[in-house]
Formats: C-alpha cells, sequence, structure tokens
C-alpha cells in the first residue's frame, strides 16, 4: 500500500499531525486513497480564514495523490446566493484548485430521510413534541444532567407515522423535532438527544417546495460525508465536541453497511461510494486588526461601511485579490502559520509578510511618483529625450529589461526635496545633490515657489560626467530618489489602502463600542499619480513594487491602460511596528 504515498520530491515533508494522520492510514492500508472535501456554507463571501480550510482539504488531498470535493452546506433553506456560490468557486480556483467533484449537502435530503427512519426503526429516534423552549429546559447545564422528553418512549410504529407525516407537511413550524435517542446524562451536551430534523415551511433554492423538513447540521455533516467516501474531513476546532455526535451519526446509520439508503442518490446520477468518515479539528486562522465572521463582514457591506464584499480593504479573498494579495502568498501564510490545536490570534504582519515575501520575490519593479512635484534639468534641451535601460528585478534576470523614457523634466516626490533638511536627511536640498536611480546625479540650483511659499518647482543641473555608463558614474552622493519623465508618465488613479481597523482588537466590545467603532477613517486615500508608461500598460491584476512606495496591483476591475488605476497592496516595510 506504501506505493499510494507520494513521490519523493524536493519539497521539504511536512509534519504536522493531520499529514501524519494521513501517512500512516496510507501506510497502513486502512486506505487505498484519501479523499477530502472544503465545506462552506454559501451565505456569504469566503474570507481569509477559509483560504487556510481551502489550503488544508485541497492541499492535503494533492499532496497525497487524492481528491477533494467541493460540498455547498445548504442544510439552511436560507436564501444560497447565485452570487455566493459564483464568488466561492472563483475563490478556490484562484488558490490554484480544483474539486473532484461539487456537490451540495440538498442532494442528500433523501439520503437523510431514509437514514433517519431506519434510526426510528432501530429505536435510536423520536419525534418530540415538546417546544424548543422545553427542550432548552429539559437539556440540563453542563453541570447539571438533561432530563428524559416525555416523548421519548414513543413507539417505533408512532414515531414512523408521526415522522412520515412531519415530512408530508401536516404540522407547522416547530411543532415537532426528529430527535436522535442518545443520552440525556451525558456529560457532552451535544449527545442530550440533539435535534435531527426540524419542520420549516420554506421553499429552499435547490429542492424548491419538496421538504417542509430540514436535517440538522451535525447529521447532514456526518453522512454528507460518509456519502462522498471522504476518508479525513478536517473541519475547525468548534466542531470537537461534536464529534462523537458525528462519529454516533455514522456508525448508527452506516451507511456503507446499508446500501438501500443510498438509492435516493441514483435519481441524482450520484454514485454510491459511501465508506466511514473521520473527523480532524485543527485551529481556525484569526488575525488581529481584522474581523473575520461573515456576519460581521456583512453589515460593513449592508451599511456601506466599505464598498462590497470585494472592496480592497475587505478579509475577504475577492477583496484581499483585488487588494493584490496573490494566492501564492496566501499559500505562504499558511504554510507559516502550520496547524495545530491551539486556537490564538496570529498578527497581522504574518500575513502581510508573507505577501511582501512573494511579491518581493516575483513583482517586477516600476518607477510611479505619488506625490509630484516637479524638477527641470535646466542644462538639457527643451527637447531632450532618451530611453534608459531597466531591469524588471534586481534578483530576476529572467524578468528581462525595459526602457524609461527621460527627458528634461521630471516628477519626483514632494518628500524627497527639503529646504530645510532635518538632520540625517539624505535626498535632495537646496544647493546638495542626490542621484536620480539610474539616470545621474543631479543638483538643485533653484527652488520656485508660487504666492503662498509652496515649492512648485526645483531648477536642478545634471552632472553629465555622472551618468550611466560615464567615467563619473560612480561618484558616490548620499541619496538616490525615483522619478518619472513629465512628458512621458502617464497620470494613474491610485488607490492608498491601509488596515481597515486601527486597533488590533476590533472585536472586544469594551467601552460599549462596537467592531465598527474601530474603524480606520484613513483606511483609504485616492491620489493622483505619475506612473511610467510601462506600468500604465499592466494588465488588470499584474502586481508591481513601485520603487521606494511600495507593492501595488492593477485594479482588477478600473484598471485600463489610457485610464490606469492601482491599488497599494502593502508598504514596503511593517510602518505599524514602528508606530506601535
Ligand atoms: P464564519 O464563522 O466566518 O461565518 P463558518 O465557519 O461559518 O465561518 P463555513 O462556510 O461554515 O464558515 O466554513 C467552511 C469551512 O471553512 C469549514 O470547514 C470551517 O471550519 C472552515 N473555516 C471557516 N472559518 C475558518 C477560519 N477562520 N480558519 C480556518 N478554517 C475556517
Ligand atoms: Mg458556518
Amino acid at each position: 500500500m506504501s506505493s499510494q504515498l507520494p513521490e519523493a520530491t524536493d519539497a521539504p515533508v511536512r509534519t504536522d499531525f493531520i499529514r501524519q494522520i494521513v501517512r500512516e492510514d496510507l501506510a497502513s492500508g486502512k486506505h487505498g486513497a484519501i479523499k477530502t472535501r472544503f465545506p462552506p456554507e454559501p451565505n456569504g463571501y469566503l474570507h481569509i480564514g477559509h483560504a487556510k480550510a481551502i489550503c488544508l482539504d485541497f492541499g492535503i488531498a494533492a499532496e497525497f495523490g487524492g481528491v477533494c470535493n467541493l460540498r455547498l452546506d445548504d442544510t439552511n433553506p436560507a436564501r444560497e446566493d447565485p452570487e455566493y456560490v459564483r464568488a466561492i468557486q472563483d475563490d478556490v480556483r484562484w488558490l490554484g484548485f480544483d474539486w473532484h467533484s461539487l456537490r451540495h449537502a440538498s442532494d442528500y435530503f433523501g439520503v437523510y430521510y431514509l437514514a433517519c427512519e431506519k434510526l426510528i426503526k432501530d429505536g435510536k429516534a423520536f419525534v418530540c413534541d415538546l417546544s424548543q423552549e422545553q427542550v432548552r429546559e429539559y437539556r440540563g447545564t453542563l453541570t447539571e444532567p438533561g432530563r428524559n422528553s416525555p416523548f421519548r418512549e414513543r413507539s417505533v410504529e408512532e414515531n414512523l407515522d408521526l415522522f412520515r407525516r412531519m415530512r408530508a407537511g401536516e404540522f407547522p413550524d416547530g411543532a415537532r423535532t426528529l430527535r436522535a435517542r442518545i443520552d440525556m446524562q451525558s456529560g457532552n451536551m451535544n449527545l442530550r438527544d440533539p435535534a435531527l430534523y426540524r419542520i420549516k415551511h420554506v421553499e429552499h433554492q435547490n429542492t424548491g417546495s419538496e421538504w417542509p423538513i430540514y436535517p440538522m447540521y451535525d447529521m447532514a455533516h456526518a453522512l454528507g460525508d460518509a456519502i462522498e467516501g471522504i476518508t479525513h474531513s478536517l473541519c475547525t476546532l468548534e466542531f470537537e465536541d461534536h464529534r462523537p455526535l458525528y462519529d454516533w451519526c455514522v456508525d448508527n446509520v452506516d451507511l456503507a453497511g446499508h446500501p438501500e439508503l443510498l438509492e435516493p442518490l441514483a435519481t441524482k446520477g450520484l454514485p454510491k461510494e459511501a465508506a466511514k468518515p473521520r473527523q480532524i479539528e485543527f485551529s481556525r486562522l484569526n488575525f488581529n486588526y481584522l474581523v473575520m465572521s461573515k456576519r460581521k463582514l456583512m453589515q460593513l457591506v449592508t451599511d456601506k461601511l466599505v464598498d462590497g464584499w470585494d472592496d480592497p480593504r475587505m478579509p475577504t479573498l475577492q477583496g484581499i485579490r483585488r487588494r493584490g494579495y496573490t494566492a501564492s502568498a496566501l499559500k505562504l501564510m499558511v504554510e507559516r502559520v502550520g496547524i495545530s490545536k491551539q486556537n490564538s490570534l496570529l498578527d497581522i504582519s504574518i500575513l502581510e509578510g508573507a505577501l511582501r515575501d512573494d511579491l518581493d520575490a516575483h513583482a517586477p519593479r516600476r518607477m510611479a511618483v505619488l506625490d509630484p512635484l516637479k524638477v527641470v534639468l535646466a542644462n538639457l534641451d527643451a527637447a531632450h529625450t532618451e530611453m534608459l535601460r531597466f531591469s524588471n528585478h534586481p534578483k530576476d534576470e529572467a524578468q528581462g529589461m525595459r526602457d524609461i523614457p527621460f527627458g528634461r523634466e521630471l516628477w519626483i516626490e514632494r518628500e524627497d526635496f527639503e529646504e530645510v533638511p532635518p538632520k540625517g536627511f539624505k535626498r535632495l536640498t537646496l544647493g546638495g545633490e542626490v542621484r536620480l536611480r539610474g539616470a545621474g546625479i543631479i543638483r538643485c540650483d533653484e527652488a520656485i515657489k508660487d504666492a503662498d511659499g509652496r515649492v512648485t518647482e526645483l531648477r536642478c543641473t545634471l552632472d553629465l560626467e555622472s551618468r550611466p555608463g560615464m567615467e563619473g558614474a560612480n561618484r558616490k552622493v548620499k541619496g538616490t530618489i525615483h522619478w518619472v519623465s513629465a512628458r512621458h508618465a502617464v497620470a494613474a488613479e491610485v488607490r492608498l489602502y491601509d488596515r481597515l481597523f486601527r486597533v488590533p482588537d476590533p472585536d472586544s466590545d469594551a467601552d460599549g463600542k462596537t467592531f465598527v467603532d474601530h474603524l480606520n477613517p484613513d483606511s483609504r486615500k485616492v491620489v493622483t499619480a505619475y506612473v511610467e508608461p510601462e506600468a500604465a500598460r499592466a494588465a488588470p491584476e499584474q502586481s508591481f513594487q513601485f520603487e521606494r512606495l511600495g507593492y501595488f496591483v492593477a485594479d482588477r476591475y478600473d484598471h485600463r491602460p489610457d485610464a490606469p488605476v492601482f491599488n497599494r497592496s502593502v508598504s514596503l516595510r511593517d510602518t505599524w511596528a514602528q508606530k506601535g
């Protein structure tokens, strides 16, 4: 069976506890091949936390030669917006994964129903008439055992009859539930006769009005895994306490041993491959300076505090993708975070650092000026134009070279000039020199000001002996600044994004404040910048390092070469660490 193990590669062998379990299960022959699933509820957009689950579910399957299903967990007859479903599929593909089979929990409603009839016949489920409130009362607490429902001893015949009538739509919402008959004394609250089915006369997006009853999550999830032949069902830690119920459902229904329960799959054209899955929990991904619950993200969208689910400040995958996060940066982050059984709040610098490292290695360099100040090189002809050769990436020759136009009038960053330089200032000052990146050394002779005393233009002299290829090209000056040619540069809208929240823990409700009170008012600033022509020619979603400024991406939706739009993905360094 060890032939199932993946071929040796140069990649480091990951030895986290989940992969260790998978390895052992393949080596022992427990499974000939592994199968996983990613089961999002299509009630919102996926976020960075889901990226971790996706990387594990799909990544581990691929690593060990197995497959992974995408299952839309639509057991709630709520609006499964096709918009969400589309975005979920887009996100999974963007991360570089593809599903073996696309499933819906609702594909299995017929099986769930038969499974519950079987439980009733086996004396393991009963129809209960207690109201929700009474059920809560009977359930007991963490320190007190629960009490049996007065309906627990109903006969199999009566239970079957009532369940069939529930299914036929004879009773109003909430009138009855089907409950598992497990143990009201159990120390694990999840085992105190949990509900398996509830009555809800609501149309379902996929099954219409076919079902007036809907399965509860724990049963549906466990049996869904079994139906699909999932071998390793990976989920987050909050389900650890549910695992006994998960196993109870799988074992007591025993789909593998009762293929007749799988009959309804035939009408859906689905294979009957049931097996016994194993649930394994791992810690949720949480970062400071973010909120990640769908409910809160939904509130940001509906209250128009952001521009939508794909606002580049949102932690949704659609948002951070638009921000300029790459799939490889997210995978790198997941890799660095690792897998554990300990929930923790991670520092956002881990996420931002992964993006910086990924873009530093891969993003081509460009020059752009965000806050332009005019420089006139008085000793060049007005018509002077030349093309200067620049490498696209200092550490990656394969990225080749490009030409940048250079002329008499340039834009430099306003902050790269100081009339009264603070101590240690290494850039341009009146009478001082600075190197223009790749073009030569200039001296500032005069600062021209407007009526308010604001500098509007710098008159400078280019040292012709310091130009590339000239004898004085290596002459030392303290600073090097970037620039673009005023005549050739393209005006671009640049959206300077920053963290959406200004405090590390926006979720804490101290002082009666909510997360909305902690929004960073400076999380977006829009400026008109000048970019070198080659940057304007970018394709949407192409990432760059704008030298000395940070990493930027051509906006996925709004960027056009004749009207460029760039989003700042992340600054070059962690400026928040310095603030703190
Ligand atoms: P939220 O609480 O943000 O709404 P959820 O858990 O309800 O998320 P689901 O759509 O049910 O979202 O999740 C699909 C899968 O993604 C589940 O297996 C879940 O455990 C996993 N997942 C969700 N959030 C995270 C997270 N922060 N870190 C890791 N995995 C997560
Ligand atoms: Mg959920």
